[in-house]
């Protein structure tokens, strides 16, 4: 049988340990795997290379296409962007999928109560496209980019993975009620691929009452969708469900690559002290195998990891006293390889079928869109009243009419009564065509700019689209 080759990462701090685990379990099943070792992480920030993957590395995962990666840490004062973040960008593995299951032996509060679900979160927009400026000397801003695409293929990926673990409901985890078109926009796309999937349920919750729900009735829950930050938090707290980081693996997975790794970061206390608990790393390589289709070495790694647990060997992160280092425990549970748990069967699982590209519904590029004016941003100290005749008078003779100033997404002028918002120096003024029949061009654009910044320091002009006549932008607070 031919061999597959993957790329191992040992990482930093825990990262060589518990990777060593991984490796020692997966050649214990005698699965036709070469191991092509590749470096990334502290050592190579240290080494001078500015994104702490050298090219060997990223040639080594472009030919190989599968990694099983150690966590990896920035050291600080280097690099300004994260080594775990560039190898998710660049191989754009935008689905971190992370499954959490009760474990048999390992008591938690919520012992007992059958917890099996995967948090599927996009791994590579919202506010982890790092796209931040200082506006003014008050106020920073993050762009949170969400794009249709984004959105279809990592809700795709949440139903196929539903239907490739033969598992019953798909919930939507979003805060749509307030970002009504960033995280509306995953909302919107799941209720419509939703119906291609009849045979599981599909309900949207909002984020933050699926993080109470979660802690009051976690087994409620199968396979939650979300964006990236709620699945970053999401994923944390329901890994601390079913006993803590030592047993929360993950796999990002991309078109063309798959990277597997534990949620858990290098933990730099711990490392060299064989005091870790291996297993979300061992699980990581479990989830690697099955999307290499070893199904067969796969269930037994998770089977023997059950076994070992049930029978009272456990990490040190389980119990303190009586527990087993990181060695003796990788040891035990490869001697229990080919035993099966009694009380904790593996879940059937077929290959998952990710999304292609042409499975991707495209955009209706037939909407009509036009554009109803603009918001610039602007800094300025003086308060709104004062600013607002100002702006006024800077707009007069141009198609465009100031409608609105609001701070932080207050509307501030025209004042309304009993309005009490701490104006900092940073100000959106919205400014509308005065003839609805016109259409917006950039001349006006433009001349207005030019007055506006003849007096103020403006940051960002954003164009009030119109689809098919709707508004396609948001209302301040406020405004009518
Ligand atoms: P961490 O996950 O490394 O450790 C937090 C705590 O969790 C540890 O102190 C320990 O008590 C516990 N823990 C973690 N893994 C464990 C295991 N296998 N067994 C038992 N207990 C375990 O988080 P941190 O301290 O915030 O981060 C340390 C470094 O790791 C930082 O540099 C961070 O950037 C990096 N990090 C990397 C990744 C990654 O590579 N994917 C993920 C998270 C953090």
């Amino acid at each position: 049988m031919e061999k597959t080759t993957v790329t191992v990462i040992p990482g930093d701090g825990i990262g060589p340990e518990v990777v060593d685990s991984a490796v020692r379990l997966v050649e214990a099943t005698g699965v036709p795997l070469v191991w092509e070792e590749a470096a990334a992480g502290a050592s190579m920030f240290r080494a001078g290379v500015a994104s702490g993957v050298p090219r060997e590395t990223i040639e080594s995962i472009a030919r190989n296409r599968v990694a099983l990666k150690g966590p990896l840490e920035t050291p600080v004062g280097y690099g300004e962007k994260s080594a775990n973040v560039t190898l998710r960008k660049l191989f754009e593995t935008y689905a971190n999928v992370r499954p959490v299951r009760e474990m048999p032996g390992v008591p938690t509060p919520y012992s007992g109560r059958g917890i099996d679900l995967v948090v599927v979160r996009e791994n590579v927009e919202d506010l982890y496209a790092g796209i931040e400026h200082m506006q003014t000397l008050d106020v920073a801003q993050c762009l949170k980019l969400i794009s249709r695409p984004g959105c279809e293929r990592i809700v795709r990926t949440a139903f196929e993975y539903a239907r490739a673990e033969g598992r019953r409901s798909v919930a939507c985890a979003t805060k749509a009620n307030i970002m009504k078109l960033t995280e509306g926009m995953l909302k919107r796309v799941f209720e419509d691929i939703a119906p291609e999937y009849p045979e599981l349920e599909s309900w949207h919750v909002i984020v933050d009452n699926c993080a109470h729900q979660l802690v009051r009735r976690p087994e409620q829950f199968d396979v939650i969708v979300t964006t990236n930050m709620n699945g970053d938090i999401l994923s944390d707290l329901t890994s601390g469900l079913v006993g803590g980081l030592g047993f929360a693996p993950s796999a990002n997975l991309g078109d063309d690559v798959a990277i597997f790794e534990a949620v858990h970061g290098s933990a730099p206390k711990y490392a060299g002290r064989d005091v870790i608990n291996p297993t979300a790393m061992v699980l990581s390589a479990v989830l690697m195998l099955r999307h290499l289709g070893h199904l067969d070495a796969a269930t037994d790694i998770e089977q023997a990891i059950a076994v070992t647990l049930e029978s009272g060997t456990h990490p040190q992160d389980v119990r303190e006293s009586g527990a087993v280092g990181t060695r003796a425990y990788t040891d035990a549970v490869i001697a229990n390889l080919g035993r099966r748990s009694d009380s904790w069967p593996s879940r059937p699982s077929r290959p998952l079928r990710m999304p292609t590209a042409d499975t991707l519904r495209p955009a209706d590029r037939s909407v009509y869109r036009s554009d109803g004016g603009i918001d610039i941003f602007l800094e300025s100290q003086l308060p709104a009243a004062e600013l607002g005749p100002v702006l006024e008078r800077l707009a007069a003779g141009t198609p465009l009419a100031l409608k609105m100033i609001s701070n932080r997404g207050t509307q501030v002028w025209p004042a309304s009564a009993g309005t009490e918002t701490y104006c900092v120096d940073h100000y959106r003024c919205r400014f509308v065509l005065r003839d609805d029949d016109t259409l917006l061009t950039d001349g006006p654009v433009h001349e207005l700019l030019r007055r506006v910044g003849g007096r103020f320091r403006w940051m960002h002009v954003e164009k009030l689209a119109e689809l098919d006549g709707k508004p396609a932008y948001t209302k301040a607070q406020g405004e009518n």
